[in-house]
């Protein structure tokens, strides 16, 4: 009996210890799997850490090759005019030429960045002193042997028919031709899209301010980067399609630029989905139902209510406003938000007095005014304008008496006694050779 029980105790004891050693086997394996796992685990997110950091240094040397050959081109930069011969002229779409440049003197030209403009002093006969006008560079600043403008014929306005279209523009589409040499400054600006980095833009155009887009666009795509680029251009029909071979070949042969043309009076001719996308205006609508999302670098150009229309869509959609840049081919009418005046400050300005000497006008000073060259347009005053942006000095006007307020630092500094109209405001009683 004792024997019996003796047994089934051994036998209860090693069933007891079998299982046990079970579970322990068990126990170990899955230590030893969780450590593996845990090791491949870390093995994974190891590697993707360096790929991330190997991204990061990449994109470093990239944007510091960049600067670096930025630089070394910049010292090509030419001081007053230079000599350029137009080596071609073609027809872009009714009333729009582009015109080929390349330097008579055969040196190298310096890089632009995309956006920037080009300089004019034009011997137009008939006229005593050349005139001075700007013009945005329209192609890639990969191109590196020449530089490329296209210039719109601006007609007289609608409602004064009477007047003589635009002098400069009508001189570029008439007159000048291959073989003609021309008096151009070095490109300039402080509109245009930084290459150094990568973040997804939208460039948005309207009419003839496709020019600087177009460059932006084709540097991204010359560069070889990915970066995400949206191209909204905004024109009535196919007739005012600036471009359009090259921005189709744009949108074909570059899956992050993604490139819509609106119509928004499409002829009878056009086909939707061939030569256009949509129908009606660029709006924030189009923008808010095709964009992923708001967060995006936003580059404007066009006319005064395109611009303004968009940017106050744009801020009601909550972009922030050192998001959105913008360049006006004339008086600027999109304002970048100053802190509001008070209205005391409003007051006292509003009393002082402009007098142009020439014209024969005293005005009180309308404190709204961006500057005084827009107040002196507004008044019928006429001013020589080229840049509107303080650098080409067409706008240079002598002082008689008083003194004037930058709203930023000039590029040159305007000989004593004389003012660039077009980037300073009164700063008390002034008297102007206009
Ligand atoms: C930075 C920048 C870049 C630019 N880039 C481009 C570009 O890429 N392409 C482009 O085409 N343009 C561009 N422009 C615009 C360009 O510089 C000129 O302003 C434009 O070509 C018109 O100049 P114009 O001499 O032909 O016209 P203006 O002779 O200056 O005439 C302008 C308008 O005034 C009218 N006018 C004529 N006489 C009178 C009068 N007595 N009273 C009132 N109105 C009158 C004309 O009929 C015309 O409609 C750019 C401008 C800037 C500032």
């Amino acid at each position: 009996m004792q024997s019996l029980s003796d047994a089934l105790r051994a036998a209860v004891d090693g069933r007891v210890s079998w299982t046990i050693g079970v579970v322990l086997a068990g126990a170990l394996l899955l230590q030893i799997g969780v450590e593996i796992f845990r090791g491949l685990l870390r093995a994974f997110y190891d590697r993707r850490q360096q790929r991330a950091t190997m991204e990061r240094l990449r994109l470093q040397v990239q944007e510091a090759r960049l600067r670096q050959k930025d630089a070394e081109k910049a010292s090509l930069v030419w001081n007053g005019c230079r000599k350029f011969s137009v080596v071609k002229k073609t027809s872009e779409c009714e009333d729009v030429f582009a015109f080929y440049l390349k330097p008579h003197d055969g040196k190298p030209i310096p890089a632009f960045k995309p956006g920037q403009y080009l300089t004019f002093q034009l011997d137009i006969p008939g006229r005593d002193k050349p005139l001075v006008r700007c013009y945005s560079l329209s192609d890639s600043p990969h191109r590196s042997d020449y530089y490329r403008v296209t210039i719109k014929k601006e007609k007289a306005p609608a409602d004064r028919p009477e007047l003589p279209p635009g002098a400069a523009s009508s001189f570029f589409s008439d007159t000048i031709k291959e073989g003609d040499i021309l008096n151009v400054k070095a490109p300039t600006g402080h509109f245009f899209l930084d290459m150094a980095r990568s973040n997804p833009v939208v460039l948005i155009a309207g009419g003839v301010g496709v020019t600087p887009m177009l460059s932006m666009a084709n540097a991204i795509a010359a560069s070889g980067s990915k970066r995400e680029a949206w191209f909204f251009f905004g024109v009535r029909n196919e007739q005012e399609h600036i471009h359009k071979a090259e921005l189709e070949k744009l949108a074909a042969e570059n899956e992050n630029i993604h490139v819509h043309i609106c119509y928004s009076r499409a002829s009878a001719k056009a086909q939707k989905g061939r030569d256009y996308q949509h129908e009606g205006r660029v709006s924030i609508e189009l923008l808010k139902q095709l964009l992923p999302s708001s967060n995006f670098e936003y580059y404007l150009c066009g006319n005064g209510a395109f611009m303004k229309s968009i940017t106050d869509g744009l801020e009601l959609w909550g972009v922030p406003e050192k998001d959105v840049y913008f360049e006006a081919f004339g008086p600027a009418t999109v304002k970048k938000k100053a802190t509001p005046a008070t209205a005391i400050e409003v007051m006292q300005q509003s009393k002082l007095q402009v007098t142009f000497a020439r014209s024969g006008k005293t005005l009180s000073w309308a404190p709204s005014a961006a500057n005084l060259l827009e107040f002196a347009q507004a008044q019928g005053v006429r001013i020589d304008s080229g840049c509107c942006a303080g650098s080409c000095g067409s706008c240079l006007v002598a002082i008689k008496s008083g003194s004037v307020d930058y709203l930023k630092p000039p590029d040159t500094e305007p000989e004593q006694g004389t003012c660039l109209t077009c980037i300073c405001r009164p700063k008390g009683d002034l008297v102007l050779d206009a």
